[in-house]
């Protein structure tokens, strides 16, 4: 059942140079206790539909709907109930952590903002949030700089949980976290999805994480979703240009790197002037002459899986190392 859904929403401002269409039409629908991995490089508008799709910045143009309710007409009331299902972890624990607050006081803040519960059981909820993410009772007392990255992530996630969400947008949870604490801290969200049957917008800027994480993707480029698959079509099957450069730019374990396929060169387009016809044309090693002319379309290429690409169904076959199954 869809608790979330996003139909062509956008967010184009003005700057000196022009316009930026900085999400230019994106869609998609986030259905109860699933994940949706947003996937893409710094830039292409992932944070911002993030933020779009819990109305923490107001849309330009495009509809939202939570759990039934259009989001873009609704009142007060329905956006403070929004405001309590709908939950963010952040990519940085500490700069999203008072530093003068103690724990306990950080965890209870969402509870006090929406009149849950008295003194007492806001203090039993504390314990039970701190025991639920890994640490013991006695940090409710501390300060976020008491404690080590992985552990200020876990506080991040136990005030997202404060509330009761249904729908959590990990925006970059791991990206800030180092390499070794990162599975501990995915291992601990998709534990949480379980037990609660949380909806995750899982928005990462590589392919690595999401792997483990989501049920489906949605790939990004300036401002759109260039492809959008069930995990295992799109690392099987992936029929984006953009979106085989991002799975060239996992690491593997291969040594010899057997049938690795390069990153896109050069960085993405500015946004402000975005190239005519496909926005990849310049980057992409596949492009024909009608790339730099028309805009590709997103289509259904396969049932669940769309690309906007003119080659899509074009493309090569994956060299074998690519056509590894997720795990
Ligand atoms: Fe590359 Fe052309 Fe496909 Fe764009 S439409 S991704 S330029 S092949
Ligand atoms: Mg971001």
């Amino acid at each position: 059942m869809t608790i979330l859904e996003v139909t062509d929403i956008a967010r184009h401002f003005r700057v000196s140079g022009g316009v930026v269409r900085a999400v230019d039409g994106v869609s998609f629908q986030l259905a109860r206790g699933e994940t949706l991995a947003l996937v893409g490089e710094s830039g292409c508008g992932k944070s911002t539909t993030a933020r779009l799709a819990l109305r923490l910045i107001e849309p330009s143009a495009g509809s939202l709907r939570f759990d039934g309710v259009d989001m873009t007409q609704a009142g007060t009331k329905a956006m403070r109930a929004m405001r309590r299902r709908a939950q963010i972890v952040f990519q940085d624990p500490y700069a999203s952590l008072n530093p003068r607050h103690t724990i306990a006081e950080t965890l209870e803040e969402p509870l006090l903002v929406h009149g849950i519960g008295d003194a007492a059981s806001r203090r039993a909820r504390v314990e039970e949030l701190l025991s639920l993410v890994g640490l013991a009772p006695f940090h409710a007392a501390r300060f976020p700089h008491e404690f080590s990255g992985g552990q200020r992530q876990r506080i991040g996630i136990a005030r997202a949980l404060s509330a009761g969400p249904d729908v959590v947008v990990c925006d970059e949870p791991v990206s800030a976290l180092d390499v070794s604490i990162q599975a501990q801290v995915v291992n601990l969200l998709k534990d949480l999805q379980s037990r609660f049957g949380l909806a995750y917008l899982f928005i990462a800027h590589d392919l690595a994480v999401v792997r483990h994480m989501a049920d489906r993707v949605a790939v990004m480029y300036l401002g759109r979703i260039v492809e959008q698959a069930d995990k295992r079509s799109l690392f099987a099957n992936p029929r984006h240009p953009y979106t085989r450069a991002l799975l060239a730019a996992i690491p593997r374990p291969d040594p010899a790197g057997r049938g690795r396929l390069s990153p896109p060169p050069g960085d993405p387009p500015s946004p402000i002037n975005p190239p005519p016809g496909c926005p990849f044309h310049p980057r992409c090693g596949f492009a024909v002459a009608r790339c730099a002319v028309d805009v590709p379309p997103l289509r259904e290429i396969a049932p669940g899986h769309v690309a906007a690409c003119h080659l899509a169904e074009a493309l090569p076959a994956l060299p074998p190392s690519m056509d590894d199954r997720p795990s």
